[in-house]
């Protein structure tokens, strides 16, 4: 008698999901958890600013959403976390400075309403993880529909007030336009109809509001040590 046929299992892909509002420290939470586990890093607000870059790159208006979703099915884009940062080229073009951009910034939300955007942008985020066997995650999304099995699932928040001081301390600017435009996008990201920002059932809350960004890593790494 033959031995019982071994099937081979899909290979075991880690993720960890990371959502919440803007400029809540995700990127340094999600860089030092993906650091602690060993796995690749994807931020998935640069994939969408990216595609926001080549809709104005293209005069295209943000809000044609057939031209639109045309442009992100056809978009060549790279993405790669070096150092600390996601370097973004587009078309073949560096756009990493670009996608942070204040005209960027104020069109994304429309951009990412976009279901033909999203379906697209999904897709390619799931086959990122897959090619990378695993990854840390983040975004708006992550948790509640690209990654529901996703092995832990995080919300990071904070108040807006403290979020607009951190963005000050970084690189400057008037506290209370900060603060307003960080509610304005958040408004927009929670209240669109596809995949609003939501915090998933089963995600924990992190709130930075009063833990340092730097305790909320280490408090992660080490329970994700335990
Ligand atoms: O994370 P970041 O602030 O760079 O994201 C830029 C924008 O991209 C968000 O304001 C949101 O409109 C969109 N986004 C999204 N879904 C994600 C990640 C980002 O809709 N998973």
């Amino acid at each position: 008698m033959s031995p019982p046929e071994v099937v081979a299992s899909a290979p075991e892909v880690t993720v960890v999901a990371i959502d919440g509002p803007a400029g809540a420290g995700k990127s340094t939470v999600g860089r030092g958890v993906a650091a602690e586990l060993g796995v690749g890093y994807l931020d998935t607000g640069a994939m969408y600013r990216a595609v926001t870059v080549a809709v104005l790159r293209r005069g295209i208006d943000p809000d044609d959403d057939h031209a639109v979703a045309s442009a992100t099915r056809s978009l060549d884009m790279v993405i790669d976390d070096r150092d600390g940062v996601t370097w973004v080229s587009v078309d073949g073009v560096d756009a990493t400075g670009e996608i942070r951009g204040s005209e960027v910034t104020a069109a994304v939300s429309a951009v990412a309403a976009n279901s033909a955007v999203r379906a697209e942008l999904v897709e390619r985020q799931r086959r990122w993880v897959r090619d990378h066997g695993g990854a840390v995650v983040e975004g708006r999304d992550i948790g509640s529909v690209v990654f529901p099995d996703a092995a832990l699932k995080l919300y990071v928040t904070a108040s807006p007030r403290v979020r607009a001081e951190r963005r000050v301390a970084q690189s400057g600017g008037d506290v209370d336009e900060i603060e307003d435009a960080i509610r304005e996008r958040d408004r927009k990201d929670s209240s669109r109809t596809d995949s609003p920002l939501v915090e998933a059932s089963d995600a924990q809350i992190v709130d930075t509001t009063v833990m340092s960004i730097d305790e909320v890593v280490a408090d992660i790494v080490g329970r994700l040590r335990r």
